[in-house]
């Protein structure tokens, strides 16, 4: 799944793993269950966390194949949050390509920056519950209260403006290359992220097939 950071990615991902009984594979969720289960490639990895740095892309492939050859993954799995980089998807491709694989499809959910900065800039998080809600899609019963505990609704600074701007630069400078990368292996597919959830999804299933 391709998509800049607000554009619906991990929903979708989350959606096309239900309906074609298939795991959702993150690499956030992958070095999480690695580190608590205590493995070999978990604790190699934990050792760069624990010093601030980020962890080398060859062991993150090891990490993601070792998942990916787990039983269930074998009709397939829906890979999210990864690669960012240009060099993630070439350590990537070469790791497949030795096991005979490839990436089918890489499916880019497209969402124009000003309209993510819009979506972003709606939502609102309960200070005390940490209950999220939406000014236009998911209101709270009365503006700018959190209808499970009463307390005061605000704005994140993950979710203010300047962040999400932030945070697309670095995605138009490192992940976006990417489109071209699929798109010279043939394997890109483009929908259009501004439409409605079902409708992004139903627009990804006639590209799977049903
Ligand atoms: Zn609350």
């Amino acid at each position: 799944m391709l998509g800049a950071p607000g554009a619906g990615k991990g929903t979708q991902a989350k959606m096309i793993a239900e309906k074609y009984g298939i795991p959702h594979v993150s690499t956030g969720d992958i070095f999480r269950a690695n580190i608590k289960n205590g493995t070999e490639l978990g604790m190699e990895a934990k050792k760069y966390m624990d010093q601030g740095l980020l962890v080398p892309d060859e062991l993150t492939v090891k990490i993601l194949l070792d998942r990916v050859a787990q039983p269930d993954c074998e009709k397939g799995y829906v890979l999210d949050g990864f690669p960012r980089t240009i060099p993630q998807a070439e350590v990537l491709d070469k790791a497949l390509t030795d096991l005979g694989d490839a990436i089918d499809y890489a499916i880019n959910v497209d969402v124009p920056d000003e309209n993510i900065v819009k979506r972003m800039s709606g939502r609102r998080a309960c200070v005390t519950c940490g209950a999220t809600y939406h000014i236009e899609h998911v209101p709270p019963k009365k503006e700018g209260i959190c209808d499970k505990c009463g307390s005061e609704l605000v704005l994140r600074d993950d979710d203010k403006p300047e962040t999400v701007l932030n945070r697309l630069k670095v995605y138009h400078e490192q992940t976006q290359p990417l489109i071209e990368f699929y798109t010279a292996k043939g394997v890109l597919k483009t929908v259009d992220g501004t439409q409605d959830m079902q409708d992004v999804f139903n627009a990804i299933v006639d590209i799977l097939g049903k």
